[in-house]
C-alpha cells in the first residue's frame, strides 16, 4: 500500500439511514474534492485545494456532481488538513443523504476523480503508519468499534487514549536506562559492575516486571471484556437450568417444560452480565439416556462442560441431594464452578452440611429462577470468577495467537526482566544481562508496532471494516 495515493470509502454502515459519510484520505484529497464539490452560492471562499497544511477544520455546505456533470446530492463537506486529522494526511468527509444509492453515487464521483477504494481498516492503518497511534492503540480502536457491551467499550477506549500505553513507554525508557548503564560498564571491562549496582539493577528489573504484569492483567481484562466468556449450565433434568438461563438473559429463550429431559439440545445465548459478554450454554440434563436424540444432547453437554470457562452446577434445593447431583458435581472443575441451589422459593430439603461436602471450595449461591431471588448475587459470582481468572491466566504461559498478542508481548517482556533480576543477583556477566534487557525492550517494541512483522500488522488491519 503506497502512502502517496489517496483512498476513499463509505464509512457509514450499509443500508438506509439519515446520512451517510464518504471518507477520503491522502495527498490528493483536496484536488479530488474540488472536482466534484461546488459550494453554495453564498460561499465565496477559495477552493479546498488551496487549504494550507495545519489549517483548521471546516464544514461547508454545497452540492456534489458526478464526472458527467450530473447533480448527485446536497452535501456537507468537512475538511481536515494534515496533520490534524485521523490519518495525519489531508482528510475530507462528505456527508450526504443516507441511502445506499446516494452514498455510492458520491463515492463513485470521488473514485472517478482519482481516489482508490480503501481496503478494510486502511484509514486506521494510515494513522498507525503515520505515527498518530501505535499498534496496540489501533487494536483498541478495533475492539472499541466491535464492543458488544458498554463496559468493553470503555476498557478499549481507555487503552486507546493511551493511559496504559503511556505507562509502557515509561517502562521502556527505564529499560533503556538500565541498558545504557550496563553498556557503559561493558566499555570498561576491567571495571566490574560493583555489587551495589547489580543489586539496584535487580531491584529495578523486578519493579518494571511487576508493572508489566499489571499491564498484562489489564490487557487480559480488556480482552475478556471484548471477547466475553462462556458459561455452561449443567445439572440433572428439571432442576431449572432453562429457567435460570432465561432469568440471566431476562427474556424467554430456552424451552422450559415440566417433563424431565426436554432440553434436548444445548441452547446458547449471549447475555451481558455486569457488562461482560457471556455466552450461556444450557445443556441437556447430564445423565445416561437411551433416547438417541437426548444422547446427542448429553454428548454436547459434556463438550460444553469441557469448553466452557465457567460452569454453573445447578441442583434443586427443594429435594434432597441425589447420587446424580453428586456425580455431576464431581465432573465439574473445582476452580471455575459456581454451585447454584435453585428453587429456593420452595421449602428446602437440601441439608447444609451435605451441600458443603459436595461443593467443596466451589462458591454456593441460592436462587429462585421463578421469583428472581438470588439472580443478582449469581451474576456477581460469575463476574468475580471471570475477573479472578484474569489474574490466573496472566501467569500461565497460554497464548492463542493474535487476539492475545498484547498480553503475549507483555508477558515476554516481564519474563525477560525476571531473568535480568535473577542474573544480576547471581552476579552474571553484564553482557548476559544486556541480552535479556534487549529481549524485554524488543518485546515492548513489538507491542507498540515499532518492530512488528508486516504480516501481523496486516492481519490486525484486515479485521477492520471498510471505511474505518
Ligand atoms: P431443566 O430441565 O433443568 O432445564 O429445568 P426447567 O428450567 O425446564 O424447569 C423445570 C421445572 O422446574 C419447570 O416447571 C420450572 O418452572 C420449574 N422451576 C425452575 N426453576 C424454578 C424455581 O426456582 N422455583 C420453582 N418453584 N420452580 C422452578
Amino acid at each position: 500500500m503506497g502512502d502517496s495515493d489517496t483512498v476513499a470509502a463509505i464509512s457509514t454502515p450499509p443500508g438506509v439511514g439519515g446520512i451517510a459519510i464518504i471518507r477520503i484520505s491522502g495527498a490528493n484529497t483536496f484536488p479530488i474534492v474540488d472536482k466534484l464539490f461546488r459550494p453554495g452560492r453564498k460561499d465565496r471562499s477559495a477552493p479546498t485545494e488551496a487549504i494550507k497544511p495545519g489549517s483548521r477544520w471546516r464544514a461547508r455546505y454545497g452540492r456534489a456532481f458526478g464526472q458527467d456533470g450530473e447533480f448527485i446530492d446536497e452535501v456537507i463537506l468537512l475538511t481536515m488538513p494534515s496533520p490534524l486529522s485521523y490519518t495525519r494526511e489531508d482528510v475530507a468527509e462528505i456527508s450526504c443523504h443516507g441511502g445506499t444509492a446516494v452514498a455510492r453515487g458520491v463515492l463513485k464521483a470521488v473514485l472517478d476523480a482519482g481516489a482508490r477504494h480503501a481496503e478494510p481498516g486502511e484509514f486506521t492503518k494510515r494513522a498507525f503508519l503515520n505515527g498518530r497511534i501505535d499498534l496496540s492503540q489501533a487494536e483498541a480502536v478495533l475492539e472499541m468499534v466491535n464492543s458488544r457491551t458498554e463496559r468493553a467499550r470503555r476498557a478499549a477506549s481507555e487503552f486507546m487514549s493511551g493511559n496504559i500505553g503511556g505507562g509502557l513507554l515509561a517502562s521502556r525508557a527505564e529499560i533503556a536506562d538500565l541498558m545504557t548503564r550496563i553498556e557503559a560498564s561493558l566499555d570498561f571491562p576491567e571495571d566490574d559492575i560493583p555489587g551495589v549496582e547489580l543489586e539496584e539493577i535487580a531491584a529495578r528489573a523486578s519493579e518494571i516486571a511487576a508493572e508489566l504484569e499489571n499491564a498484562t492483567n489489564e490487557a487480559l481484562r480488556g480482552r475478556i471484556l471484548w471477547e466475553g466468556t462462556s458459561v455452561a449450565i449443567v445439572g440433572r433434568p428439571n432442576v431449572g437450568k432453562s429457567r435460570l438461563l432465561n432469568a440471566l438473559l431476562r427474556e424467554e429463550r430456552a424451552i422450559v417444560s415440566e417433563s424431565p429431559g426436554t432440553t434436548r439440545d444445548t441452547v446458547s445465548e449471549v447475555a451481558s452480565i455486569n457488562g461482560i459478554p457471556v455466552r450461556l450454554v444450557d445443556t441437556a440434563g447430564l445423565r445416561q439416556s437411551e433416547d438417541p436424540v437426548e444422547r446427542i444432547g448429553v454428548e454436547r453437554a459434556r463438550t460444553a462442560l469441557a469448553e466452557a470457562e465457567i460452569v454453573l452446577a445447578v441442583i434443586d434445593g427443594s429435594v434432597a441431594v441425589s447420587p446424580d447431583d453428586r456425580e455431576i458435581l464431581s465432573c465439574t472443575p473445582q476452580a471455575g464452578t459456581v454451585v447454584v441451589v435453585n428453587k429456593s422459593d420452595l421449602s428446602q430439603a437440601v441439608v447444609e452440611s451435605e451441600l458443603a461436602l459436595i461443593s467443596g471450595p466451589r462458591p454456593v449461591v441460592h436462587t429462585s429462577a421463578v421469583t428472581g431471588m438470588g439472580i443478582t448475587r449469581l451474576e456477581h459470582a460469575i463476574e468475580e470468577m471471570v475477573l479472578s481468572r484474569v489474574s490466573g491466566a496472566a501467569g500461565a504461559g497460554e497464548t492463542d495467537g493474535f487476539s492475545s498478542r498484547r498480553s503475549d508481548c507483555l508477558r515476554r517482556a516481564a519474563a525477560a526482566l525476571r531473568d535480568v533480576r535473577q542474573g544480576a543477583r547471581d552476579g552474571m556477566p553484564p553482557d548476559m544481562l544486556s541480552i535479556d534487557l534487549r529481549a524485554a525492550a524488543d518485546a515492548l517494541s513489538e507491542l507498540t508496532g515499532a518492530t512488528t512483522r508486516e504480516d501481523i500488522i496486516n492481519r490486525i488491519f484486515e479485521q477492520f471494516c471498510i471505511g474505518k
